[in-house]
C-alpha cells in the first residue's frame, strides 16, 4: 500500500470525525474523557481505504487520528486525547499461542483469560527538557524524550548546541501489566500447555483489583499493538533477547457464549425425544467413561455434577451454589484417575490438576511479585482459571491440611478472596471439583473403619456433596469380569466406542443444564421427611447426646442432586421420585462410609468431625467428670477419675486416650504424675 502523507491523512480523518462521529466527540469533550471510542467498522464503511491503511500502518495512523481530534478542541485546552478501538475485523483476530515477531507493530485482537493482574503503578512516558543556552531554539520549546524501554532514557547534553540540558518535566501515566493466557477451548489437546503474553494497559485502561471486570480468572477480549520489550539481563548490559507484549488499544469482558456449543435443531429435537425414553439415565451412564468397568453409581454421580443443581440467590442475596462437588476416595489402581480423565472428556469445560504439583497457592490465587513492573501482582489459580466449568483434582491427599484449607471458601462460597501486601480483591470461582484420594495408609484397612482412614479435615470433606468408597478388593468374579473389560477393550477398541458420541452427550449436558428446575411440594415434603427422620433416628445416649448423622448441607446436597436429576429429563420440576433418586444416592455413599460401628447407626459426624459419637460421649463424660472432682479440690488424681469413671461404665484405656487429648488440648495439665489440673 502506498505511503500517505500525513496531511492527507488529517483531512481524511478530519472528514470522517465530521461524517460519523461528531456527536460523539462533543460528547466526549463535554464530559473531560481521555478517551474516544471508535468502530473500525465505521471508518472503513465510511472510506475503506483509511481502514485498511490503519491496519497497515497502525502505530503511525493511531497517533494521527489522535491527533486530527486536536481540531475539534478549544484553543486553550488540547489535552491529549487516546483513540479506542471498539472493535477490529476477525482477520487481525489471532491465537496467543501465534503471535510471532512478524506481528511486530501490527493491531491485533485477541481473546484470553487473564492469569495475572499488576497493581497500577506509574510508569515513565517521556521526560522533557530545556537547554540551557538561551539562544537555542529547545530554550524555549522543549524537548521530549520517549521512553519505551525498562531502563530510562536521560538526555545529557542538548542535541543541538551540545550545551547542558534542564529536566522540567516527568510525564507518568498510570500503567498495569496483565498476563493472558489461551482458553482451554481454544488448545487442540487438553496436555497442551496453555500459552501466556503479557498485556500493557495504561491510562484509561488500567483498573484497581476492586473493579473485578479485568481481575484473574475474567475472560476478556484485548486489542492491541505488538511490541517488543527487552528480557533484562542480569548485568544491566542491553539484552540481545526480547519478549513479544500487546501494549493494549483497548479491553473487553468477553462474553462467554462466544464459544459456547452450538446446538441445531435437529440435534434440540433428539435431544427431547431422548429425555422422555424411559431408562435415559441408564443411557447416558453407559455412555459415560465405558472403558471403565462396573461403578455405575460414580459415573451417575459425576454425569450429575455435569448437569449441575440450579442454584441462585436467596431472597436475602446469599448465593447458594448449583455446583455438585465428588470426592473419590480409594485403593491405588481402582480406576480413580481413570475415572477423573473421563469425567474432564465429558465435560463442556474443564481441566485437570494433579495433588502432587498442587500448592494451595496455585489452586486459588496467590499475590506475588511481577518481573516487568516490580510491583506487586494477583495471580489466579488453577480453580479461579476454570471457573464455569470443571475441575479434576488427583491425588489430593499429597496436599498440606494448609493447602487444602485455601479451597474451603471457593468450594463453598464460589469466591476467593485474597489481602496480601496491598492487594485486596475477591476473584469469582464458580468451579465444579472433583477429587480423588487415597486412603490415609495409601490403601484401606479391610478390617478397619473406613471413616477413621480417610485423611482430611473435617471441613473439608463437608464441603463435597458426594463422597465414593472405591476398593479394590480381591473377588474373582468381579476381578474376573474387570480382566476381560480391559483385555477385551485392547484387543477391540471399537468395543468403547458408545452409542452417543462425546460432542453429542456434551450438547446434552449443555441443552439440560440450561433448565431451572423447581422443587415441587411433594419433592419438599419427601426431603424434609427424610431429613427429620435420620436426625431423630439416631438414639440418644444417657447423657442426651445424640449422634447426628446428617447436617444442612447434606440437605442441600440432596436438593441439587434432585434437580440435577429433573434436569436429565428435561423436567421444569422436580418431583418426589427425583428426590427419592437423589436421596438414594446419597444414602449410597453414607453406608459406605459412615456406620458408626458402636451403634450400627450412620454417623456423618465422625466423618466430619474426626470422632464417633460414642468416642465424643466419652470425651464429655470424662469431662463431666473433672468438673466434679474440681470442686471438691483443684487437684485431682489420676486414681479418683478412675473410680467415678468405672461407675459410668467408662474403660480405663478410653479414660487414658481421652486424658491425653485434653493434655494436648490445653484443657488441663499433669503439674505432677497422676495429678492433673485444669487450666482456667
Ligand atoms: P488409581 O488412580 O485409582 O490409582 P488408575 O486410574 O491409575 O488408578 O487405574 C489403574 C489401572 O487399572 C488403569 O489402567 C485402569 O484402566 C485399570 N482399572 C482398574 N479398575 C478398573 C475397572 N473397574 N475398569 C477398567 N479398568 C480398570
Ligand atoms: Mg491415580
Amino acid at each position: 500500500m502506498e505511503l500517505l502523507d500525513s496531511k492527507t491523512l488529517i483531512r481524511r480523518f478530519h472528514a470522517f470525525y465530521e461524517e460519523y462521529m461528531k456527536d460523539e466527540i462533543k460528547k466526549t469533550l463535554h464530559a473531560g474523557k481521555t478517551y474516544l471510542e471508535v468502530s473500525f467498522y465505521d471508518l472503513s464503511e465510511y472510506d475503506f481505504e483509511l481502514g485498511d491503511y490503519l491496519l497497515a500502518h497502525p502505530e503511525d495512523t493511531i497517533s494521527i487520528m489522535e491527533e486530527t481530534l486536536k481540531q475539534f478542541q478549544d484553543e486553550d485546552s488540547k489535552s491529549h486525547i487516546k483513540i479506542r478501538f471498539l472493535n477490529l475485523p476477525e482477520t487481525e483476530r489471532v491465537l496467543i499461542r501465534d503471535i510471532r515477531s512478524e506481528q511486530l507493530g501490527k493491531l491485533v485482537f485477541l481473546e484470553g483469560l487473564v492469569r495475572r493482574k499488576t497493581d497500577v503503578r506509574p510508569r515513565l512516558t517521556h521526560l522533557e527538557y530545556l537547554c540551557t543556552n538561551p539562544s537555542c531554539t529547545y530554550a524555549e520549546e522543549s524537548i521530549k524524550v520517549p521512553q519505551i524501554e525498562d531502563k530510562a532514557k536521560t538526555l545529557k547534553v542538548c542535541p543541538k548546541c551540545k550545551s547542558g540540558v534542564e529536566l522540567i518535566n516527568k510525564n507518568l501515566v498510570d500503567s498495569q501489566i496483565l498476563i493472558l493466557e489461551e482458553i482451554a477451548e481454544q488448545l487442540d489437546s487438553s496436555a497442551d500447555q496453555p500459552k501466556r503474553i503479557n498485556v500493557l494497559l495504561q491510562g484509561d485502561l488500567v483498573s484497581p483489583f476492586k473493579d473485578s471486570k479485568t481481575n484473574p480468572g475474567s475472560r476478556v477480549l484485548v486489542m492491541g499493538l505488538v511490541k517488543e520489550v527487552p528480557i533484562p539481563t542480569r548485568t544491566g548490559a542491553e539484552s540481545i533477547n526480547y519478549d513479544l507484549i500487546v501494549e493494549g488499544n483497548s479491553i473487553q469482558l468477553s462474553s462467554e457464549e462466544f464459544s459456547e456449543i452450538i446446538i441445531s435443531k435437529e440435534e434440540q429435537a433428539e435431544i427431547k425425544r431422548l429425555a422422555k425414553e424411559e431408562g435415559i439415565l441408564k443411557k447416558l451412564v453407559s455412555n459415560t467413561a465405558p472403558s471403565i468397568y462396573g461403578y455405575d453409581r460414580i459415573k451417575e454421580a459425576i454425569l450429575l455434577q455435569q448437569f449441575k443443581g440450579s442454584g441462585g440467590v436467596k431472597g436475602d442475596g446469599v448465593k447458594t451454589r448449583g455446583d455438585i462437588h465428588i470426592l473419590l476416595i480409594g485403593d491405588p489402581g481402582a480406576a480413580k484417575s481413570q475415572m477423573l480423565k473421563a469425567a474432564t472428556r465429558i465435560a463442556p469445560k474443564s481441566s485437570f490438576v494433579s495433588g502432587k504439583s498442587a500448592t494451595g497457592a496455585g489452586l486459588v490465587a496467590s499475590v506475588i511479585k511481577d518481573e516487568l513492573t516490580k510491583g506487586w501482582a494477583l495471580e489466579a489459580g488453577a480453580m479461579v482459571l476454570a471457573s464455569g466449568g470443571l475441575l479434576a483434582i488427583d491425588e489430593m491427599d499429597k496436599m498440606s491440611d494448609e493447602d487444602t484449607s485455601s479451597m474451603h471458601e471457593a468450594l463453598e462460597q464460589q469466591t476467593v478472596s485474597i489481602a496480601k501486601a496491598n492487594i485486596r480483591a475477591t476473584l469469582r470461582c464458580e468451579t465444579t471439583v472433583l477429587g480423588a484420594a487415597n486412603p490415609k495408609l495409601g490403601r484401606f484397612d479391610p478390617f478397619g473403619d473406613i471413616g477413621k482412614q480417610i485423611n482430611f479435615p473435617p471441613a473439608l470433606i463437608s464441603r463435597f456433596d458426594l463422597i465414593f468408597i472405591l476398593r479394590d478388593e480381591p473377588d474373582k468374579k468381579k476381578d474376573d469380569m474387570i480382566a476381560d473389560h480391559i483385555l477385551q477393550t485392547h484387543r477391540d477398541k471399537s468395543k468403547t466406542v458408545t452409542e452417543m458420541s462425546k460432542e453429542f452427550l456434551q450438547k446434552y449436558i449443555a441443552y439440560a443444564r440450561a433448565m431451572q428446575p423447581v422443587l415441587t411440594q411433594d419433592a419438599i415434603k419427601k426431603i424434609k421427611d427424610f431429613y427429620v427422620s435420620i436426625r431423630n433416628a439416631a438414639g440418644e445416649d444417657e447423657n442426651g447426646i445424640k449422634s447426628v448423622p446428617i447436617t444442612a448441607r447434606q440437605l442441600e446436597a440432596i436438593v441439587r442432586l434432585g434437580e440435577a436429576y429433573a434436569k436429565v429429563e428435561l423436567s421444569k420440576k422436580v418431583t418426589q421420585r427425583h428426590a427419592e433418586l437423589a436421596i438414594d444416592l446419597l444414602l449410597y455413599c453414607l453406608q459406605k462410609i459412615g456406620i458408626d460401628p458402636k451403634t450400627g447407626e450412620m454417623d456423618i459426624d465422625r466423618l466430619t468431625t474426626g470422632v464417633t459419637s460414642s468416642t465424643r460421649n466419652v470425651f464429655r463424660q470424662v469431662q463431666i467428670i473433672i468438673d466434679n472432682l474440681e470442686r471438691e479440690s483443684p487437684e485431682i488424681t489420676y486414681d479418683a477419675i478412675i473410680e467415678a469413671a468405672e461407675k459410668l461404665n467408662v474403660k480405663k484405656s478410653e479414660v487414658d486416650k481421652t486424658l491425653e487429648k485434653l493434655k494436648q488440648e490445653g484443657v488441663i495439665f499433669e503439674p505432677r504424675k497422676n495429678m492433673y489440673k485444669k487450666l482456667n
